[in-house]
């Protein structure tokens, strides 16, 4: 099957930044997310190529690489590949998009599954949801999650009181017997070991020889400020216990962030919609936003505003991922038309409307609309 071209399935041109490559992965990875796209099998697979392409052209080496030889660059093991994927402990490196990475590590080569490795433990998912204010401030939560753990009992060999398997008498260890039969001798997998050559004598009566039994844990998992929705934070070896002795898998925490009633993020912006009386627009006066850290924001207000204008708080937004700064805050104004008049409010209004429109125009929007319209009537009648 011929492999789309890396930068057809990010979208950018040849020559496209790493800065813009970067957003072109970001935009695509939030649409194709599977926690987006649930049961989706078609979106899975464009969130896995996307993925591929962004792990190719983010980095310089490789990008150069494949320009040079194409997708050949990457297959069986030759042309470069790139190791330290993958991180350490807690969080990977870097952002939102450096967590994906570790979901595609295989393809990456951080960390290789050889034959040996087989029997390590799964990895785990689990789902958390959290506020757009913990995804502010940063949080530490304790989940419980549902395991098969190391058994006690025989410390993972899998035979009692922790003997470990022996060389298997059958094949002695080799994991396969010879039959001789007339002239011909045959080979085949010892049935004893099922090939491993090596058998516990006597199965640990906890696991059932397994190594492992399922246990509910508590881990803590520590959410730093700044985590967007998707994002995923890998534990790692809290994931299953490995088979006898094997190393465990990860555990990955699901980020869903709740949307908020007065807030809307624009990753590190955050925008709020703010009704303001039709008085305060006209006359400009001082009005209170709340702030996501919980404070209040004092805003002065400009004589004449109008609905849609925006304001910039400058450092009032979001908190990003490990980084010192904040995002900023935008304001937009929603001027409202006030309702339920008394007869006396009605009355000051049409002597306000009268008094006005003898002096200088004082509606900036209608009088560029009815020029246009103007306009629009006298090229109709050419
Ligand atoms: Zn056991
Ligand atoms: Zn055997």
């Amino acid at each position: 099957m011929a492999k789309q071209d890396y930068y057809q399935t990010l979208g950018v041109m040849k020559d496209a930044s790493g800065e813009a490559i970067k957003k072109a992965y970001r935009a695509a990875a939030m649409k194709f997310h599977p926690d987006r796209n649930a049961g989706d099998k078609a979106a899975e697979h464009k969130f896995k190529e996307i993925s591929e392409a962004y792990e190719i052209l983010k980095d310089d080496q490789k990008r150069a690489a494949y320009d040079r030889y194409g997708h050949a660059a990457f297959e069986n093991g030759a042309g470069p590949r790139a190791g330290g994927f993958g991180g350490g402990a807690g969080f990977g490196a870097g952002g939102f998009a450096d967590i994906f990475e570790e979901m595609f590590g295989e393809f990456v080569g951080g960390r290789g599954r050889g034959p040996q490795a087989t029997s390590r433990g799964g990895d785990l998912r689990y789902n958390m949801q959290i506020t757009l204010e913990e995804a502010f401030a940063g949080k530490t939560a304790t989940v419980r999650v549902p395991s098969s753990v190391k058994c006690e009992d025989c410390s993972g060999s899998g035979g009692e009181k922790g003997a470990h398997p022996i060389s298997c008498p059958v094949c002695h260890g080799s994991g396969r017997t010879r039959m001789t039969q007339g002239f011909f001798t045959m080979e085949r997998t010892c049935t004893h070991c099922a090939g491993t050559g090596r058998v516990i004598e006597k199965p640990c009566k906890s696991c059932g020889g397994s190594g492992r039994t399922r246990r509910d844990k508590n881990l803590n998992v520590n959410v730093p400020p700044g985590v967007e929705d998707g994002t995923r934070i890998r534990l790692a070896g809290e994931g299953e216990a490995g088979l006898r002795g094997s190393p465990p898998g990860d555990l990955y925490i699901f980020l869903s962030i709740e949307p908020h009633k007065l807030f809307e993020r624009d990753s590190a912006d955050l925008h709020c919609k703010v009704p303001i009386s039709m008085v305060t627009a006209t006359l400009g006066g001082p009005i209170e936003v709340p702030g996501i850290d919980g404070t209040r924001v004092r805003l002065q207000i400009p004589a004449g505003a109008q609905t849609g204008q925006q304001f910039r708080l400058k450092g009032k937004g979001m908190s990003v991922l490990r980084q010192n700064h904040r995002g900023d805050f935008y304001v937009h104004l929603a001027v409202e038309t006030p309702v339920h008049l008394s007869r006396k409010q009605q009355e000051l209004l049409r002597e306000f409307d009268k008094s006005a429109t003898k002096g200088k125009p004082y509606s900036p929007e209608a009088e560029g609309f009815f020029a246009k319209v103007k306009e629009f009537w006298q090229e109709l009648k050419e």
